[in-house]
């Protein structure tokens, strides 16, 4: 693929919504704010495709949108909204936690975490969930132009030891500057043979 068609496809609130068309799906998790419509558009040149710092917490759908004709990306709702109810917490856990367990067409995950922050409890858990269940994800860090270079290598291997990660299994990324973006397309390419 290479991005150059992007077209939403649908929301799905249910499992039995989600698209029937067997095209592999790179899906796309992270905290509230992270970043992740950000780097969705960034991805697919297309500014305004997912909404940017639309409210947090109420987005409870998986949303589709195919790229090429032949790949879906899947973006998640965010997580760790504090001021989302429980119930909404609860229902976010059970729909997104079904998807992830049993998609068949989902190739990989991209976890986004904020290269500015600690390691959140939420992002560790995924983390592991996804490595336990031999799910394949890449990690990406965000926001990188917000720090210097050397605040990004600290705030990088701070990260990567968090998390038991090595160099390579990484992305840091930027979707104001870009930079990032073709590191990303590589690592996700990888997946799609
Ligand atoms: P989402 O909630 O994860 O979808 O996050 P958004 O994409 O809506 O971004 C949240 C906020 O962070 C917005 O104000 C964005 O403009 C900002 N933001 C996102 N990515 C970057 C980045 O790479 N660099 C900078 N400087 N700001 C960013």
């Amino acid at each position: 693929v290479n991005y150059a068609k992007i077209e939403f496809v649908k929301s799905a609130f249910k499992m039995a919504q989600l698209p029937e068309e067997p095209l592999p799906e790179i899906a796309f998790a992270g905290r509230s704010n992270v970043g992740k419509s950000s780097l969705i558009n960034r991805l697919v040149n297309r500014k305004g495709l997912v909404k940017v710092s639309a409210r947090p917490g109420k987005t409870q759908s998986l949303n589709y949108f195919l790229v090429d004709e032949k790949l879906y990306l899947v973006d998640l709702p965010g997580y760790g909204f504090a001021k989302v109810s429980k119930k909404l917490q609860d229902e976010w856990q059970g729909l997104v936690t079904e998807y992830l367990s049993t998609s068949p067409t989902l190739r990989c995950v991209v976890v986004l975490i904020d290269l500015r922050h600690l390691l959140k409890a939420q992002d560790r858990e995924l983390v592991e969930w996804l490595r336990m269940r031999g799910r394949p994800f890449i990690i990406v860090y965000t926001k990188r132009d917000k720090l210097s270079n050397n605040e990004q290598a600290k705030q990088a291997a701070n990260l990567d030891a968090a998390l038991g990660l090595n160099k390579q299994e990484r992305v840091l990324f930027s979707a104001k500057t870009g930079e990032g973006k073709e590191a990303l397309m590589a690592a996700i390419a990888t997946f799609l043979g």
